[in-house]
Parts: C-alpha cells; structure tokens; sequence
C-alpha cells in the first residue's frame, strides 16, 4: 500500500488476472460478482464495508461480505455467518420477535416454558399448545473446531441449531459426529 509504483505491494487473490488501466497506479481485475472492472483497493474498501455495514448499504454490498477475493485484498480472511445471525427469529417456535429471553425464545415461548415446568397453565390444565420440552445436546463445528451445545429444555433438535446460528460468527457445520443425544432417551 505505501509503494504506489508497484502492483505488487497490494494484497493479490488466488486465482486472479490483474491489469493495469491507464492514469491509474492501482491494479485492477475484472470481478465477475459483480460483472464489473474495479481496483483491488477498492474491492478491498467494499469487503471491509460489507463486514459492518447495516440496512440498505448492508443489502448493496451483501455479495461482498463473504467474497474470499475481497477478503484476499483486504489481507483477511472470511468469516462467514449464518443470516439468521442476529435475527429475531424465536429459536424455538420460529416466529419472528421483537424481545428475546436471554437469546434462546421470544417471550410467549418462556411463558409458555413457565406452564410446561409448572405442569400446569393459568387454566390449572396440562399445556398442550407448546408440547413437552426435551433435554438436547448438538455437536457442531465453528471454523473447523469442535464445539458442543446443551440444553436442558428444547422442543426439537432445531432448536438449539437455531440458536447458535442466531449467536455465533465464523464457518458452522451440524452434523459433527453426526449424532445428537436426547439424554431421556426418547426420539421424537
Ligand atoms: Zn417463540
């Protein structure tokens, strides 16, 4: 960055044709994404935008934010993220929200939760609107490392997939081990 003369002092990308255009000292290439000609410094700014950006801007750059030749330029590397990450999406009845309780079910489902471990709701009758709720364990991967999610009460294997997806950055990959384990023993 600091030697203008030379192309080489740019981060460059795996499998990418650089030239030279006329009047500029920067390198460019030719980004197929989005079918146009661009400086890799400017590639470079657009990644990093595309990492923070919110709303409208968010939505303009969304096919940078996990582009590796972006990354490349910018000296990163990706860090991909679910887009359920940062959603309000009710991990356990799927509903969009607009409040969370500690992250892992919207307010009607604790509610909900609260009837369920009571035995009984506000009529003195078993609930029956939410079903029973399970001890679950999920093992996954974030960026290539194995990471292990329990809980004591889920609803459904999806659940707690949800929930990390909601809440965790990097590269996730279920089907670690390829296994689950409901501790009750029951399969549903
Ligand atoms: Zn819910």
């Amino acid at each position: 960055m600091n030697n203008p003369d030379s192309v080489q002092a740019q981060p460059t990308a795996i499998g990418v044709d650089y030239f030279d255009m006329p009047g500029s000292d920067k390198p460019y290439f030719r980004c197929s994404v989005r079918k146009a000609t661009i400086s890799s410094p400017a590639c470079a700014h657009m990644w990093r935008e595309a990492q923070t950006a919110e709303g409208l801007k968010a939505e303009r750059l969304e096919v940078c934010r996990l582009c590796p030749i972006g990354a490349a330029h910018a000296g990163e590397v990706v860090t991909a993220t679910s887009r359920l990450f940062g959603s309000m999406i009710c991990p356990r009845c799927r509903r969009g929200t607009t409040r969370m309780i500690n992250g892992t079910r919207c307010v009607s489902c604790y509610n909900r939760e609260r009837e369920f471990m009571a035995g009984k709701n506000a009529k003195g009758t078993a609930p029956v609107k939410l079903g029973p709720l399970y001890p679950i364990s999920v093992s996954y991967m974030i960026d290539g490392r194995a990471q292990r999610y329990s809980t004591n009460l889920a609803r459904d294997l999806m659940e707690p997939m949800v929930s990390i997806l909601r809440a965790t950055r990097g590269n996730i990959a279920f089907a670690f081990l390829g296994s689950y384990q409901l501790r009750q023993g029951r399969l549903f």
